[in-house]
């Protein structure tokens, strides 16, 4: 079996069947977060469909797999956004494409990416091209929004809940795309898009930041007010944009979540594994409940940063604001 969609294996499992059965419904809503796999699941079904060597599930290894995963198959039609939505055009081109002569008899296969970006007329006129399939069509709808995908697209297709990776199959993926364990550890944490962590592994930037929070964090947790000018000196030189101000708390949430659950959790796996020691003694020096009203602290900033309050106001109220916590708490 292909391992394009070894992220999913029940949902994997449930379609060799359905493919083995010959039961496949027209249409599909795929609905989950950034990097649950909707994708991949789509082309390998895909696969299998077309796969002429592997009558369970795509071999994923022959020429007509490798056409479907290069997204270069005759039969595979894929549609995302152009700009911020898919506009008519874009349904009717499809509807083209499939009406070219000699191409009638074959199956084929509809991925539409965002499909909660669809124009109100692009979306009519796929729901068109739903009630009346010409000849032998499977449509994949992948949405993170499915509130937000028309009422009428979702009564004519069958939904299928993509749930969120768990925090140790997201380490294994990142650590097999060759991110090194510790940065695995926190990008994990950091991002459900895998994707999007490889991108963040290759940025120099988000190591700094990394040891710039903790340092940040560590002059708090010592209850040195050198924690407020640090955010004039380090901080804010390293998180110039918006993103990285983000992160910044992000960081330090997830900090603050490694402190909360070293103790109370056996087998957790920390995200800042290379301060585990550090993490250690603090979390037996704070009560569950200190970590608690830092976190609340962090989430607050987080909120006045969503607000397009200044970045570094608001870093060092945060400041202030766990220093006062810790000496309040002991
Ligand atoms: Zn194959």
């Amino acid at each position: 079996m292909s391992t394009l969609t070894s992220k999913q294996p029940s949902i994997q499992r449930l379609f060799l069947q359905l493919l083995k059965q010959n039961t496949l419904q027209h249409a599909y809503i795929f609905e989950g977060k950034a990097g649950t796999g909707k994708k991949e699941m789509a082309l390998w079904i895909t696969q299998s469909l077309f796969c002429p060597v592997s009558e369970n599930g795509a071999c994923g290894e022959c020429q007509t797999c490798r056409r479907v995963k290069d997204h270069h198959h005759p039969d595979v039609v894929e549609i995302q956004p152009d700009g911020q939505s898919i506009k008519i055009g874009q349904v009717r081109a499809l509807k083209e494409e499939f009406t070219k002569s000699g191409m009638e008899s074959r199956r084929k296969i509809v991925i539409v990416q965002d499909v909660e970006k669809m124009t109100v007329q692009a979306a009519n006129s796929l729901l068109k091209f739903l009630e009346e399939p010409d000849g032998d069509i499977t449509v994949f709808l992948l949405t993170t929004a499915r509130h937000r995908v028309l009422s009428t697209i979702q009564s004519r297709c069958q939904l299928i809940h993509f749930p969120q990776l768990s925090r140790q199959q997201r380490v294994e993926e990142l650590t097999a795309a060759g991110i090194s364990d510790d940065k695995a550890a926190i990008l994990s944490q950091l991002t459900s898009d895998t994707s999007q962590a490889v991108a963040l592994s290759k940025k120099e930037e988000l190591l700094q930041l990394v040891i710039a929070v903790w340092k940040w964090y560590s002059f708090i947790s010592k209850k040195d007010d050198q924690a407020f000018v640090y955010v004039q000196t380090d901080l804010i030189p390293l998180a110039k944009e918006k993103e990285e101000q983000q992160r910044v708390l992000d960081l330090m949430i997830i900090l603050l979540q490694d402190l909360l659950n070293i103790r109370t959790q056996s087998n957790y796996s920390p995200a800042f594994v290379k301060q585990v020691k550090e993490l250690e003694i603090d979390a037996s020096r704070f009560r569950p409940l200190t970590v608690a009203q830092l976190m609340e602290v962090g989430l607050t900033g987080k909120k006045l940063l969503d607000s397009n309050v200044a970045a570094q106001g608001v870093f060092e109220d945060c400041a202030l604001q766990m220093l006062a916590v810790i000496r309040k708490n002991g």
